[in-house]
């Protein structure tokens, strides 16, 4: 019995070895698998059978030939199953529906006044039905990417200041209603892991991440691996850079988030600005925050000069912590991203060089800077990313 069940275990073990090899070089044929993952040629033969059986993967053409029959290509079948992912904002829930391969297949954004569990499973419910109807593929699993510190061993989001949530179970809610494997993650833990799957970060060792907007947060993947305690996040928005200064959520004063967020920026060109018309247009500011990339949209048209005087002492300060970052973690690769890129003219090349010419000698040598090339759907698409390989590979990009 309990050699049946080792060999059992083997078995499963191999075949998510072979999985994963074919699933990330987009593309093998038998004989470099067998030579890849050291199993004999006639196990590869097998196991192979079985993932072309279970549909997890296909036969995509001919390679070229070395003398003899043109190898067989295999790839992962990218509509084996589908992935549904959900960031949950301040004020909206973006829905999304991946494959197997990260291709988008489908967008939602709703805005909602309060986001609860209760309505992020009905909300989750509906978008199901609508797309099991639409696609007829059975989903893979529910991944989440929400603000906060978050426990993604058991899918517990501790501290959310954003969402005002303590200690909430939302895998373990989730996992009852819809019977599938739910992963959570931090978002910028998300964003970090789309830029290790869709963008260059998957080059780089050691990466590092600032995401600048409403929030600003931060990841790190050290020696090829997400950095989180109790897969949580690196706090780089709570980074003090003013002693003394404006209050922050968090309970501290003068926290890079509390002074560089949108809501600071605007307070800041409020003060400044001698302009009636932005002063009264910042009275009607709401809480949304396409209200706050609006009124600083405006500002620049209003009175140029003071907004780019804020983004100055903006650029200090990011610059501040990009700088400490880099002496504390020395990464290969930094990419900023995050809604302010909009505003990216006024700031970006200042904080590179600000952090460039005072981080500690020689640490920005080989260190390349980066902007943000996936977009909006980074947030979502990381956690997306944590199901596949975790559901389809057993693996763990996570160190957890
Ligand atoms: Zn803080």
């Amino acid at each position: 019995m309990a050699k049946k069940a080792t060999k059992e275990v083997m078995k499963d073990f191999n075949l998510k070895l072979l999985l994963k090899e074919i699933y990330y070089s987009k593309g093998i044929d038998r004989a470099s698998l067998s030579k890849k993952t050291k199993l004999s040629p006639a196990t590869v033969t097998n196991l192979v059978a079985e993932l072309k059986e279970q549909g997890k993967i296909k036969e995509v053409g001919n390679a070229v030939s070395t003398g003899g029959r043109k190898p067989i290509i295999l790839a992962i079948n990218p509509d084996y199953r589908y992935v549904i992912g959900i960031k949950i904002g301040y004020s909206y829930i973006n829905f999304m529906l991946s494959d197997l391969n990260g291709t988008v297949k489908s967008v939602e954004q709703k805005a909602y006044d309060q986001i609860t569990i209760s309505l992020i499973i009905d909300e989750l419910k509906l978008q199901w039905q609508l797309w099991k109807e639409e696609y007829g593929i059975e989903f893979l699993g529910i991944g989440v990417a929400v603000s906060g510190v978050v426990d993604s061993i058991n899918g517990t989001v501790i501290n959310s200041y954003l969402l005002k949530w303590k200690n909430v179970k939302l895998a373990e809610s989730l996992k009852m209603e819809f019977s599938v494997d739910v992963q959570i993650l931090n978002d910028v833990d998300s964003f970090a892991l789309a830029q290790m799957w869709k963008g260059k970060a998957y080059q780089y060792k050691n990466a590092a991440f600032l995401t600048l907007g409403v929030g600003i947060g931060g990841s790190i993947i050290l020696n090829g691996t997400l950095l989180s305690t109790y897969g949580t996040v690196t706090e780089f928005g709570h980074i003090t850079v003013r002693e003394d200064g404006i209050k922050c959520n968090c309970g501290s004063r003068g926290c890079l988030e509390a002074e560089a967020s949108f809501k600071a920026l605007s307070e800041k060109i409020n003060l400044a600005t001698t302009s009636t018309k932005l002063k009264t247009a910042f009275q009607t500011m709401n809480d949304a925050e396409s209200s706050e990339i609006d009124f600083i949209k405006r500002a620049l048209t209003e009175d140029k000069e003071t907004v780019l005087e804020i983004f100055r002492e903006y650029s200090r300060l990011v610059g501040i912590v990009l700088k400490d970052i880099i002496n504390i973690f020395r990464p290969d690769y930094f990419l900023i991203g995050g809604e302010a890129m909009a505003f990216s003219d006024y700031f970006y090349n200042d904080i590179v060089e600000f952090a460039k010419r005072n981080c500690f000698k020689g640490l920005s040598d080989n260190l390349l800077f980066d902007k943000d090339h996936i977009g909006e759907n980074a947030w979502t698409l990381g956690c997306i990313y944590k199901v596949i390989d975790r559901d389809m590979f057993n693996s763990n990009i996570i160190n957890d």
